[in-house]
């Protein structure tokens, strides 16, 4: 009989030490992510996890699996390619603000609506973390620390949830690097969902937004099951603070798979038929 070796979350990490500022969130999302594997028992051999360019985009050489360091805002591109090419892998997309929703954005809606079996993770912290500090797609439109945008950026910041399920996406979560046990339950639930899974994580920059320490006064767990229903869920994501965390939509749709169901047929997707 053979012994089955149970990994730790240390398994999973890689030798290279990551080189992200004391403090930063993104090492609270390592921890939660390895411990998420551990706790599913991922095969690491048949894992990948892909990223753009940022300081967030740096994760997957901190982890012991395949991975691809892409270019910027294309983790998606490559990422759904990978999963439609082989379905038989864990594929996990990660990265941060400013690569996802600027120039990865239309990556990023159109992922959302094709709902590959796949998840994405965007490290949120509201900053170009790597160029040193200028204002991103969810920076607020007061937010003057930047001497590119002295006077603050003057545009209203995206809502990554709302939009995320306006562009069709099935499943979607926000955690928190202050909280990175809830974040890791959060991100085996993405993983083992059947289709798009969309973790938006609230981590931190200490060196640009100092500031973001006082999140964890306002970052609050929302303890109501998942909304299931797009309507609410419209209302919740458009007028909440951004900062509940926890599982906020779920409802499983078809997924592409790149190839074209029987007739009768739209089990693309690990499982569930419509
Ligand atoms: Fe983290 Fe900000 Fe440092 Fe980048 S610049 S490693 S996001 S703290
Ligand atoms: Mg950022």
């Amino acid at each position: 009989m053979n012994d089955v070796i149970k990994l730790r979350p240390k398994d999973f990490k890689s030798e290279v030490k990551p080189i992200w500022c004391p403090g930063c969130g993104h090492y609270s999302v390592l921890n939660a992510l390895t411990k998420a594997f551990a706790a599913l028992g991922i095969d690491k051999d048949n894992t990948v996890l892909v990223s753009g360019i940022g300081c967030s985009s740096r994760l997957p050489a901190y982890v012991d699996s395949y991975g691809f360091h892409g270019v910027h805002g294309r983790g998606l591109a490559i990422a759904q390619g990978l999963k439609v090419a082989r379905p038989d892998l864990t594929v996990l997309a990660l990265g941060g603000d400013g690569d996802g929703f600027s120039i990865g954005g239309n990556h990023f809606i159109h992922a959302c609506r094709r709902n590959v079996n796949m998840t994405y993770i965007a490290m949120d912290n509201e900053v170009y973390g790597m160029t040193k500090g200028q204002a991103s797609p969810t920076t607020a439109s007061d937010w003057d620390h930047s001497k590119l945008t002295p006077h603050g950026p003057g545009v209203r910041p995206f809502k990554p949830a709302a939009l995320a399920l306006a562009a069709g996406a099935p499943w979607i979560a926000r955690g928190y690097s202050g909280n990175p046990n809830q974040m890791s339950r959060i991100l085996a639930e993405a993983i083992e969902f059947p289709g798009f899974s969309f973790v938006h994580v609230l981590s931190q920059c200490i060196t640009f937004c100092p500031e973001q320490t006082d999140w964890k006064a306002v970052v609050h767990e929302r303890l109501e099951p998942a909304v299931s229903d797009a309507d609410e869920a419209a209302r919740l994501f458009l007028h909440e603070d951004g900062f509940s965390t926890g599982l906020l939509y779920a409802r499983q749709q078809p997924c592409y798979s790149g190839t074209t169901p029987a007739a009768g047929e739209t089990d693309l997707c690990g499982g569930f038929r419509v």
